[in-house]
């Protein structure tokens, strides 16, 4: 949909934008999460991570965070007269928490900004009537996932220390410690941010069968301008035992091998680095391909 301008009467100069699209929304939802790094940097006068989602507090509006019994839930985010509770499952990993706090600071921005402009225009061809409600809530929460990697990884400054360390599942491990993510969120964050490109690759179990294969379940492509649109999808999206990528789940030390992608109807051999993180029912494998090695 286009974009659609109103003069404000009180200001003529002033445009206001009344519909966006997904990359004016997204653009405008980095933006206002990159202010708030701004303005905490120079309230302590230094930009050394973690960024806490304790620390965007003060600057938000936001009266505090309670840990609760929330059951499945993650987060939740009370409105009051005069300010924002967040309450956070206290139930969940600390590194998750601080996601799912982040996220919620995602949801004031959302509507600080009026995003729902965006989320509004969202259709979803389909009989059947939920659909649509569906995809506007899923629109939504991907803008609010997008804010809360900008808060607690603010792009430049992860940056700085992913070129520092090189990039390598080793590096990874490194930034989670240091910006205090889970190992999957800042392994994202190197897909989409890494100067150099590489995809990033997340193996489980497959419970569909008995086989004992690794089924891919999420893949992020480089993120930037430098690739264009070119997608890399490895060939093979469930690998069988033996593997290299086995290997990797039952050890604890990182496994180098190389793996068959598809792109632009031709195949190509990447080198990968895996490595399994995690234990019992939640083990799985983290991989990176490397595009230019
Ligand atoms: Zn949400």
């Amino acid at each position: 949909m286009g974009v659609n301008y109103l003069n404000s009467n009180n200001s003529p100069n002033q445009l206001e934008i009344l519909h966006l699209n997904s990359e004016q929304a997204t653009h405008l939802v980095i933006d206002r999460a990159r202010q708030l790094v701004d303005q905490l940097v120079e309230r302590r006068g230094h930009d050394k991570p973690p960024f806490l989602p304790e620390e965007f507090v003060r600057l938000q509006d936001i009266k505090q965070i309670v840990k609760a019994d929330l059951g499945e839930t993650s987060a939740i985010l009370l409105r009051f007269h005069d300010g924002y509770v967040i309450k956070v499952n206290e139930s969940h990993h600390p590194l998750r928490q601080n996601f799912s706090c982040a996220h919620e600071i995602g949801h004031i921005l959302f509507s600080e900004l009026k995003l729902e402009r965006y989320t509004r225009t969202i259709e979803y061809r389909t009989f059947n009537p939920q659909g649509e409600e569906r995809a506007r809530a899923q629109a939504r929460e991907r803008l609010c996932d997008i804010a809360a990697t900008e808060l607690l990884m603010p792009e430049l400054i992860f940056r700085k220390y992913l070129s520092g360390f090189g990039i390598s599942i080793h590096s990874v491990e490194r930034l989670a410690k240091i910006f205090k993510v889970s190992i999957q969120a800042a392994v994202i964050r190197v897909a989409e941010v890494s100067p150099e490109p590489c995809i990033a690759l997340l193996w489980r179990p497959d419970t569909r069968t008995k086989s004992k294969a690794l089924r891919l379940v999420r893949r992020v492509s480089p993120g930037g301008k430098v690739r264009g649109k070119t997608n890399y999808v490895p060939a093979h999206a469930l690998v069988r035992s033996p593997s290299t990528l086995h290997k990797a789940y039952q050890d604890d030390s990182p496994v180098k091998s190389s793996k068959l992608f598809k792109v632009d109807n031709a195949v190509k051999r990447l080198p990968v680095e895996s490595k399994g993180f995690g234990r019992g029912e939640n083990r799985y494998v983290i991989s990176l391909a490397f595009l230019d090695r």
